[in-house]
């Protein structure tokens, strides 16, 4: 990364490390920082894991922790934890679980990992590819079977670039649904999760091992804990609007679908310590953030037939290619805008979904009778209208039509710190740092260097077997330190 406004500034106070400033002011008492040394004073509590983030990938790791009798925290800075996980529609991809046999599917891991390949052009990082699609489905069955989190496996189209049917979800079919039983879970267990806790400091030795963490109380008192491993587990950058203009250009006006807590954190405290960043150009887009409600409308519907037209009644792409690149061939419409234009069938399954139904209920779902009332409703003319659909390579839409404006819109960042399929943090000579890990969006993901990369459903798939591969790696960091008594 060269000539970064965001890779220059001046807050961690390491002698050696290169310091971030990740455009917060410098009185911001919780931007992120390095310190040098250990946590010290007799209320300096120690745990051997320390976990910054409770969403998918914080609460994965800390119910595996504790299922191994290993006592964690997973330090959140909100309320109550909900992350980009809440606000996502909780589809999680994976090949082999349990539920997937049940529906008589058969499939190996290199089967999942050979569609993600290909969607990726073969940019992924192999390594990880193959870790995290071996890890998931292990880790659904746990989930399921330890957690009382009910998968299921969703039926009716496949979304692009998966050729079977492997997308998991809970009945409800939210991210919230999802956060929500993984709560209970933690709940349930005894797993700790202290929320008003923004982590601001990560402290390190002269060995690069982290030694523990400083985080910010709301009444702005500063605690601090003592670890063995930590897991960075608060997600990308994409609600870091200077990144985003920096690392994506092409989403500096898009909307943002996800969290506010990821502000680039773990890439500031990376970046100080010495960490190799990795495919900075990757995230998640999507082509259907309706306008003005700022709702997601599900892919399913172009998937089953639905096509996008522009402000001047044209078809722009194939919408079968996938919903993330989509968000930028939509933004580059005039106006930025498109209209998903579908008909009753396709309506009947949008209506599947509950975040269609959200949209539909804020008033997002406008229904014409006739192409010349679509026309009128886009603002378009008829005959080019009717040229479009009867041209359409797509299923045959037919009166009454359905027409929804959307945006392109950024969901999540698929960059960010370089792992090794153990999920340890990379220096950047490639050396794994002893203590410190990383998953989910505060980690490189499996979608390559751009937009096209991602497969729908690479976020959680990241999330939670980055969060069960970290909580293995770091239970094996424990239980070694323990035995060399290298425990502080
Ligand atoms: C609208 C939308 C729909 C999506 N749908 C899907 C989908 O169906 N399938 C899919 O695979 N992906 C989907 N995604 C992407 C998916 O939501 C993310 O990839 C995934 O949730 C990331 O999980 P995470 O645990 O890494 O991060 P998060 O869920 O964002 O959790 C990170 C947590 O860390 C906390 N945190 C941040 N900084 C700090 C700090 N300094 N101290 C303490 N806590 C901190 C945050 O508050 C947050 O709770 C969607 C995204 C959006 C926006």
């Amino acid at each position: 990364m060269t000539g970064a406004a965001w890779a220059d500034g001046a807050s961690a106070t390491g002698a050696t490390a290169p310091s971030v400033d990740i455009h917060r002011s410098p009185s911001d008492a919780a931007a992120p920082s390095i310190q040098r040394g250990t946590p010290a004073g007799d209320d300096v509590l120690h745990l051997p894991v320390v976990i910054v983030g409770a969403g998918a990938c914080g609460l994965t790791a800390a119910l595996m922790l504790n299922d191994e009798q290993i006592d964690c925290v997973a330090l959140e800075r909100d309320a109550v934890p909900s992350g980009s996980t809440a606000l996502s529609s909780g589809f999680v991809p994976a090949a082999g679980t349990r539920v997937q046999m049940a529906a008589g599917i058969v499939e190996s891991p290199g089967d999942f990992a050979a569609d993600i390949r290909d969607k990726t052009h073969g940019t992924a990082a192999e390594p990880l590819l193959q870790a995290y699609t071996e890890a998931i489905a292990p880790a659904l069955d746990v989930l399921q079977a330890r957690h009382g989190l009910t998968f299921e496996l969703l039926d009716g189209f496949l979304y692009p670039g998966h050729r079977v049917r492997r997308m998991h979800a809970l009945p409800e079919r939210t991210g919230s649904a999802l956060m929500g039983a993984l709560q209970r879970a933690a709940d349930a267990t005894g797993a700790y999760v202290l929320t008003h806790s923004r982590v601001c400091e990560l402290w390190c030795d002269e060995d690069d091992r982290i030694t523990g963490v400083g985080y910010a109380r709301p009444d702005g008192t500063l605690e601090r804990l003592r670890c063995d491993a930590l897991i960075l587990a608060c997600n990308g950058f994409g609600g870091n609007a200077a990144m985003v203009r920096e690392l994506l250009p092409e989403m500096a006006d898009a909307a943002f679908g996800g969290h506010t807590g990821n502000d680039g954190s773990a890439i500031a405290w990376g970046q100080a310590l010495g960490a190799r960043l990795a495919d900075m150009g990757g995230y998640q887009g999507h082509g259907s953030w309706a306008v003005p409600q700022g709702a997601l409308v599900s892919w399913a519907i172009m998937m089953a037939g639905g096509i996008q037209i522009n402000a001047g009644g044209v078809r722009f792409h194939d919408e079968t290619q996938g919903y993330s690149e989509a968000a930028v061939h939509v933004l580059q419409q005039p106006g930025g805008i498109a209209w998903n234009v579908f008909d009753a069938p396709l309506l009947a399954l949008g209506r599947e979904f509950p975040d269609f139904c959200e949209a539909e209920r804020a008033g997002a779902v406008r229904g014409c009778a006739t192409i010349e009332a679509l026309a009128a409703v886009i603002g378009c003319d008829v005959a080019v209208l009717e040229a479009t659909i009867d041209r359409s390579d797509r299923r045959a839409l037919t009166a009454p039509f359905y027409a929804i404006k959307v945006t392109g819109a950024l969901f999540h960042t698929q960059g960010g710190l370089d792992i090794d399929p153990d999920c340890r943090v990379l220096r950047t000579d490639g050396t794994p740092f002893p203590n410190l890990l990383a998953g989910g969006g505060a980690a490189r993901g499996v979608s390559g260097n751009a937009v096209w990369g991602y497969l729908s459903g690479n976020g959680l798939l990241s999330a939670i077997a980055g969060g069960f591969i970290a909580a293995r790696t770091a239970a094996a960091l424990v239980a070694q330190g323990a035995s060399t008594g290298d425990i502080r």
